[in-house]
């Protein structure tokens, strides 16, 4: 054997769950599973007792592994938060009552408009460190508490940085249509027309934004404003993705599908038509229980049409001060089996191979394959079952990239 040859590491004595679909067992199992690691990827899957030579053996002792979580959809850059507006919800406040009292969405506007980007890099760091420690080597983060031009590159540059701190793959998205600013209350085009034909290109241009997403409700953007927007990312390069059908059906998904979005994400209100041209485009169904929980609603998710049509179904935190403040990425799984009834194989692999695909980077990170990045993870668990059962279940290791972020 040559040394050249040897590979960086290996681990060995692995209950592997590779999320494969190649490997024709639930969960793409290998029950006393190696992976090899070279150059940061993986170089080889497959039984311990055929595990290839390397410089570095790490004994799994019987683990379960996955791919490390992916976790598509977060607000995670912002500055101040909401919980005294969540506690006065409890105490009987309607919305209203709040955004009078200074709260809601524009509140989060107003903190992250007077903050800093290291000041936001401070308050989201935690936030980023959290969803790691759950297991997450891949995180979107959506800008959209700027809503000016400077303010939004602002987040999305945060985030950047944040990626590079933290040593995860962060994925930026250009939210500048999360909501209309109070300064363009009363001339909603003139601020789509600042999203399209210069907050879209500057974001593009300065190389910040990997997508566009825009939030498509009655209480967000219209579809024919999201159509523009969507133009404009098209014009730029630039892949979109869509908060859709959260609230009420705005036939959302049927644009997105037409604009080959990425994902459609939320998803409550979708009907059938909805979810035929999601499946005819590939557009992910990004299912966001986080949300759907903070918010006690009680409309679900069409599972079943999403399955009937094979449209594949992602999973994410939505991590939001206002209607999702999740701090944990594993613990989405177990929500999705109870309030959604996703199995646990279309829970895990929402968190992973499917997070990766409705980022765009389904030949990169999210099943355990060779020539993927080696990004695992390590559980103090036996059966891949369990992720969807242990509420607050944490990897006691995690690599991305071949490197150890902790273990
Ligand atoms: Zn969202």
């Amino acid at each position: 054997m040559y040394k050249a040859q040897m590979l960086d590491a290996v681990i060995k004595h692995l209950r592997l769950a590779t999320m494969d679909p190649a490997i024709r067992e639930p969960f793409g199992l290998v029950y006393d599973g190696a992976v090899g690691i070279n150059r940061g990827r993986f170089a080889w899957v497959g039984a311990s007792r055929d595990a290839p030579p390397s410089r570095r053996v790490i004994d799994g002792r019987g683990r379960l592994a996955s791919p490390a979580l992916v976790d598509c959809h977060t607000h995670l850059v912002f500055a101040g938060d909401r919980a005294a507006e969540f506690e006065m919800r409890r105490r009987g406040a309607v919305y209203a009552d709040i955004a009078k009292a200074g709260g809601g969405i524009l509140s989060t506007v107003k903190a992250t408009r007077s903050s800093t980007r290291n000041e936001i890099i401070a308050a989201s760091l935690p936030r980023l460190r959290a969803l790691i420690a759950s297991g997450a080597a891949t995180v979107e983060i959506k800008s959209g508490y700027g809503l000016t031009i400077e303010d939004e590159m602002k987040l999305l540059d945060a985030a950047r940085e944040l990626g590079r701190i933290a040593g995860v793959r962060v994925r930026t998205t250009l939210l500048g249509a999360h909501a209309l600013p109070p300064e363009y209350a009363h001339d909603r085009a003139a601020y789509v027309r600042l999203v399209c034909e210069q907050m879209l290109p500057q974001a593009a241009l300065r190389g910040l934004a990997d997508a566009v997403d825009a939030f498509c409700e009655t209480i967000g953007f219209t579809a024919d404003e999201t159509a523009a927007i969507f133009n404009a990312a098209a014009k730029a390069g630039l892949r979109v993705k869509l908060h859709a059908e959260q609230l009420s059906n705005q036939h959302g998904a049927a644009l997105a599908a037409k604009f080959h979005a990425l994902s459609a994400d939320h998803l409550e209100h979708l009907d059938e038509a909805g979810a035929a041209a999601m499946a005819a485009a590939n557009v992910v169904a990004v299912l966001l229980p986080g949300a759907y929980f903070t918010l006690n609603e009680t409309t679900k998710p069409p599972v079943d049409l999403l399955r009937r049509h094979r449209v594949k179904i992602a999973l994410a935190t939505d991590l939001n001060p206002g209607t999702s403040p999740v701090l944990n990425a594993a613990m989405i799984m177990p929500m999705a089996a109870t309030m959604f009834g996703l199995t646990a194989e279309e829970c895990l692999a929402g968190m992973t191979r499917e997070g990766a695909r409705a980022l765009g980077l389904d030949e990169e990170t999210g099943i355990i394959r060779p020539g993927l990045a080696a990004d695992i993870a390590l559980w103090p668990l036996k059966e891949p079952g369990e992720l969807a059962y242990w509420l607050g279940v944490a990897p006691d290791a995690l690599f991305v990239g071949g490197e150890m972020r902790f273990g």
